[in-house]
């Protein structure tokens, strides 16, 4: 009898807590996409997960790891060339970024990428991600100024100690305020990404669409091999 992998035991009982957190709060566990965060770990590893649980959604953070991982690393000029099916990128918190990968999605030719804005919601200088005040110049810059990019909500990392989590979570919520009466968008068209491993639950009683969970699925990370490469 094969053994179930520890990956896949832990990814299914993170859809259970998942939904569990969705019908404390009312909501729909359809509503909340999971993100397995894969960086660090080996495609071998994503791929059992992949073919024995039938999950699809899949993140990374490190560019030039994520090119390694894809099938077409050697014919790779940018992320968006070499991952043909990219589904969204995360964290464009300014419009040299956003810039840069319209035009990149231009040049491929490929159909219009989802992106999300990064807030700093901790106000952490070491932190990326635009300052809460500043998120609609970011938002409006996505939406009129990149044709080939598809603004799709907004995404932020909470503080590692988690002393600040719901201040964190409730300041994203009020820039998707801010930015639905602004811009005249009903909110269900501007996502959440809030929730890691620590606090994913919290994040889905407080409206959050995308939990990007990683080492509650995969195990702890390695970053030794990381740091040589970088
Ligand atoms: C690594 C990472 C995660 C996952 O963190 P865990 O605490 O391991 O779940 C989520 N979001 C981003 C942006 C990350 O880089």
């Amino acid at each position: 009898m094969a053994v179930e992998g520890a990956a896949v035991t832990a990814l299914r009982s993170v859809f259970q807590r998942v939904r569990q957190a969705a019908e404390r709060s009312g909501r729909n566990a359809e509503d909340v996409r999971v993100i397995a965060v894969s960086k660090t770990k080996p495609a071998s590893l994503i791929r059992q997960v992949y073919d024995d649980t039938g999950h699809r959604c899949f993140g990374e953070n490190y560019v030039q790891e994520f090119i390694e991982k894809a099938p077409q690393s050697n014919k790779a000029k940018s992320l968006v060339a070499a991952v043909h099916n990219l589904s969204m990128v995360q964290g464009v918190d300014n419009e040299k970024i956003a810039n840069h990968l319209d035009r990149a999605v231009s040049s491929i030719g490929r159909r219009p990428l989802p992106v999300m804005v990064q807030v700093n919601t901790s106000g952490e200088t070491s932190k990326s991600g635009i300052e809460p005040s500043h998120c609609i110049e970011i938002v409006k810059h996505v939406k009129f100024g990149c044709p080939n990019l598809v603004f799709s909500g907004l995404m932020t990392i909470g503080m590692p100690d988690y002393t600040s989590t719901p201040e964190n979570f409730r300041t994203l919520s009020r820039c998707r305020v801010e930015i639905c009466k602004e811009l005249g968008m009903p909110e269900n068209q501007c996502e959440l990404s809030m929730g890691m491993s620590g606090d994913f639950e919290l994040a889905i009683e407080m409206g959050s669409t995308n939990v990007r969970i990683g080492s509650t699925i995969f195990g702890p990370r390695d970053y030794s091999k990381k740091q040589q490469q970088q």
